[in-house]
């Protein structure tokens, strides 16, 4: 079987990579577990220093970087190289932490020694998604590496090149063979990597349906997973928001990576008071944004990553108009080549139509009217998802009260666009997914917790 780099703004088939077979990728994750018996041994200085020099190679490359992603997926270079740069501060971010997080926790129990201690799990599958082909493969990367276990990359089927450059980083970088290493393998093969007994943890970024696919095999292997799924970030415009600096916030978040982003903004929820004229500003900043190659350096926004991902966000828009939403912008789909689709916006959205009910994964925004604060949080957690949200208001208690005790989701933000941060736990709750990324709670995720008595 062949896999198929494609470039999204022309249709051309860039390269050829020949798929793994089965036995070829159990067999590498017996090298991932032999490398492991080491790695685990390596100091966290050896560990940090293997991360620090990534974080150059990153660095330094990072041109290159933004060309190789620019042709698989469409993003832009200057997003691709703020993408590389992004990779090394986590690197360096768990460099620099990730001994203090795992340090032994002595817990006084009246017996000669007590105390927890954080021992790496093993080989962990790491399951990636192609919309940020190399941020979602290093913020899962970096902490558990550092943690002292080692990674197989099974990335997605669209960005092979990608996972290659990666795994050629962290070689480059001095890690151990074999301690990170990419599976050139469809999602067929998944089952049997997390079958498997070597493989002692799953990491999936993804859609709802595979996260279910990974959790139920890897719930019937008994194997720890951490899911970060879809998202349909409400954004919450209340009467007393600072309107321009919000739709400004707003277009932003909706058109980030061409609005292919779980914390991309999906539902904007205006009260009424408001509606006229965020419509109108809405309308006005994403219709102001440049679209077009995404080898330019002054594009901001290029195509979709793959033309059945546009044409689904095209569906989603269509069929939203049919049930009575109203187009302000955009909604149609340009003939010719390529997988671009412009920026979007549909107004007077409500429940039952697509973009209301369902994730929209493009550069398409549905406003939904509130008529007041109380509907405008009902309808935010009015989803199955719950990863991100914002809050608009220039009252900041109350922004941070909707933020932290209403909105059920795992990140929150008060206006301002939901980011990640090496710094943040990262992740949601509901069809979300669970578990937590980045941060002390996410080097957590794939240790063994292990308590130890001496009497
Ligand atoms: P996807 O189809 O689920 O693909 C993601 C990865 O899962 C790919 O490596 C894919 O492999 C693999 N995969 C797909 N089906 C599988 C299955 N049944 N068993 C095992 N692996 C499987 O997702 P996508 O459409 O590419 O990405 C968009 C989705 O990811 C959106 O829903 C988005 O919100 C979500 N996402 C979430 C986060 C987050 O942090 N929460 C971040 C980014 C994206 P193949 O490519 O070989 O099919």
């Amino acid at each position: 079987m062949k896999m198929q780099s494609i470039n999204p703004a022309t249709g051309e088939v860039l390269k050829e990579y020949d798929e793994m077979t089965p036995q070829e990728a159990q067999a590498a994750i017996q090298r991932s577990h032999r490398a492991f018996l080491d790695w685990r041994n390596a100091g966290f200085r050896e560990r940090a220093d293997c991360l620090r020099r990534a974080a150059g190679i990153l660095r330094s490359k990072a041109g290159d970087y933004a060309g190789l992603m620019a042709l698989e997926t469409g993003k832009p270079v200057r997003d691709g190289r703020a993408e590389a740069e992004k990779c090394a501060w986590a690197c360096e971010y768990f460099a620099d932490n990730g001994e203090r997080f795992l340090l032994p926790e002595t817990i006084d129990t009246g017996a000669g020694k007590s105390y927890v201690t954080f021992m790496p799990l093993g080989v962990i599958l790491a399951v990636m998604p192609w919309n940020y082909p190399f941020w979602q493969v290093f913020r899962c990367a970096a902490p558990a590496l550092m943690a002292g276990n080692t990674i197989v990359l099974k990335h997605a089927s669209n960005v092979p090149g990608c996972a290659l450059a990666i795994e050629e980083i962290f070689r480059n970088a001095g890690f151990p063979a074999n301690v990170f290493s990419t599976l050139l393998i469809g999602s067929s093969q998944v089952d049997a990597i997390i079958e498997n007994p070597l493989v002692r943890g799953v990491s999936l970024t993804g859609s709802v349906a595979a996260g279910r696919s990974v959790a139920r095999k890897a719930g019937e292997m008994l194997k720890k997973t951490v899911l970060e799924l879809g998202g349909s970030d409400p954004y919450l415009v209340l009467a007393d928001a600072d309107l321009k600096p919000a739709a400004a916030v707003c277009a932003s978040a909706r058109l980030i990576n061409c609005g292919q982003s779980c914390i991309a903004a999906k539902r904007f929820i205006v009260v009424r008071s408001l509606k006229d004229d965020f419509e109108r500003m809405l309308v006005e900043q994403m219709g102001a944004v440049k679209t077009g190659d995404p080898l330019q350096e002054d594009t901001i926004m290029g195509p979709m990553a793959r033309l059945d991902l546009r044409d689904n966000l095209h569906r989603q828009v269509v069929k939203s108009i049919e049930m009575g939403a109203k187009l302000l912008l955009g909604g149609v789909a340009p003939e010719g080549r390529g997988a671009f689709y412009p920026p979007t916006v549909l107004t007077d959205i409500s429940r039952g139509m697509p973009m209301y009910d369902e994730e929209s994964f493009g550069p398409a925004a549905a406003i939904i009217t509130a008529e007041d604060e109380e509907e405008a949080i009902r309808v935010a957690n009015e989803t199955s998802f719950g990863l991100g949200a914002a809050v608009f208001t220039r009252d900041l208690a109350k922004g941070e009260r909707i933020a932290a005790g209403e909105v059920e989701a795992g990140l929150c933000f008060v206006n301002s666009q939901v980011k990640s941060d090496p710094r943040l736990p990262f992740g949601g709750v509901k069809d979300s997914g669970y578990g937590r990324e980045l941060s002390g709670f996410g080097i957590k995720e794939f240790v063994n917790i292990k308590t130890v008595v001496v009497v």
